[in-house]
């Protein structure tokens, strides 16, 4: 049965830097990779696995390297292959970055606060958010064991101040606190949450309630690249309790919308 499906949330590093990226990660999360951190083995599974659209991330973890990021980002553009860039709030041109997006053809905005150093509501934030607000959608990645950088808090003050900021608060808003961060962000009208690297850790029962919980019109699904991939992430999504009818908001439904492609089936 031919199902669409959109993978919101996988990484994409130029192939200079693949396996060193990837191998810090895998460094940082004790997780296994599914790949090498190649564009190409993304794009392999994306064909095997028949994906219909990928989102593509990247960030800038010094600021000098915001806009090489965004040229290769905007490189990988394709039908299908949709794009978000990179900002830095101590990348002193940001303004002007963010300027290019539209003919960088670059879709929204990814933000990891731990690896670029931080507070999701540190003031530095509040110029680049104001100019985002109602432009382009963010996907922030969330948690952490380490450090309270990205705390669900700190975004429902965000998002508080904000209000027509959409945000993808990664990682179903916690990466592993997922009731806690619920609670915080149930009331946001424009928040999104992703599955990536989320119902990998929790039981099929408690990932489905976390899911209903924030509301299945607001879950997209993901694989984070190359923390998973698609064979193994949708064999875990497939063991959640949810309806087709859910099942497709999740996989897609939700995806085009926030993207504003067509919903033609
Ligand atoms: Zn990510």
């Amino acid at each position: 049965m031919y199902r669409k499906i959109v993978d919101f949330h996988a990484h994409a590093f130029h192939d200079k830097i693949a396996e060193k990226a990837a191998k810090n990660l895998n460094e940082y999360y004790g997780i296994p990779l599914a790949g090498n951190g190649r564009f190409q083995v993304l794009l392999d599974s994306m064909e095997e696995n028949h994906i219909d659209t990928l989102v593509v991330h990247a960030t800038a973890t010094k600021p000098e390297q915001v806009p090489v990021i965004n040229d290769y980002m905007a490189g990988l553009v394709a039908p299908h292959i949709v794009g978000f860039g990179t900002l830095h709030p101590d990348y002193p041109m940001w303004q002007k970055e963010l300027d290019r997006f539209a003919d960088l053809g670059l879709h929204g905005v990814k933000f990891h606060p731990i690896f670029q150093g931080f507070r999701v509501d540190d003031a530095s934030m509040y110029p680049i958010y104001e100019q985002l607000e109602g432009r382009l959608p963010v996907l922030m990645h969330m948690g952490d064991v380490n450090v309270d950088y990205a705390t669900p808090e700190r975004l429902l003050h965000v998002m508080t101040d904000f209000p027509k900021l959409t945000v993808v608060a990664a990682h179903l808003g916690s990466y592993h606190d997922y009731w806690h961060a619920q609670k915080c962000l149930a009331d946001l009208e424009n928040l999104y949450v992703d599955t990536s690297s989320a119902i990998r850790f929790l039981e099929p029962e408690e990932a489905t309630r976390v899911i209903r919980a924030y509301g299945t019109e607001r879950v997209l699904f993901g694989t984070d690249y190359p923390l998973s991939l698609h064979k193994e992430e949708l064999a875990i999504f497939d063991k959640l309790a949810l309806s087709e009818e859910e099942k497709e908001q999740i996989l897609w439904k939700n995806a085009y919308q926030l993207l504003g492609v067509p919903m033609e089936k």
